[in-house]
């Protein structure tokens, strides 16, 4: 070792990199883990990752959906909405694709359930 040299330590950029990718796959891990977590919380196996496709009137998507106190429907099929909202003769029909982001408020059926008419007491 020659003496006075001071040695800086340099990082290379390969090994920046690594460590970079190191703690995003952590990250990657935690949030996995966080999602299992939630997941268990919920009522059904995995109804965030549902969706469900459908019709509506072109007019009640582009104005009203999310954006007033009116319902907007979504059908299941071409026929129902055509007969339930005849105003798609002019309005137009889109098809949509809706899924769940989020439970705002988990289902509580306890308030349901019957009891068993022949229990008495
Ligand atoms: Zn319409």
């Amino acid at each position: 070792m020659t003496k006075g040299t001071h040695k800086v330590p340099v990082i290379s950029v390969e090994d920046s990199l690594r460590t970079r990718l190191r703690w995003s796959q952590e990250r990657v891990e935690q949030l996995e883990e966080e999602n299992r977590q939630l997941r268990g919380r919920l009522p059904g196996p995995s109804v965030t990752q549902e969706s469900r496709r459908g019709f509506m009137c072109a007019t009640d998507f582009q104005f009203h959906l999310g954006n007033d106190v009116e319902p907007a429907m979504v059908y299941s099929d071409v026929e129902t909405l055509k007969t339930q909202r005849p105003c798609v003769a002019e309005c137009g029909i889109v098809e949509v694709e809706v899924s769940v982001v989020a439970w705002v408020q988990q289902s509580d059926y306890s308030s349901l359930i019957v009891k068993d008419p022949t229990h008495q007491g």
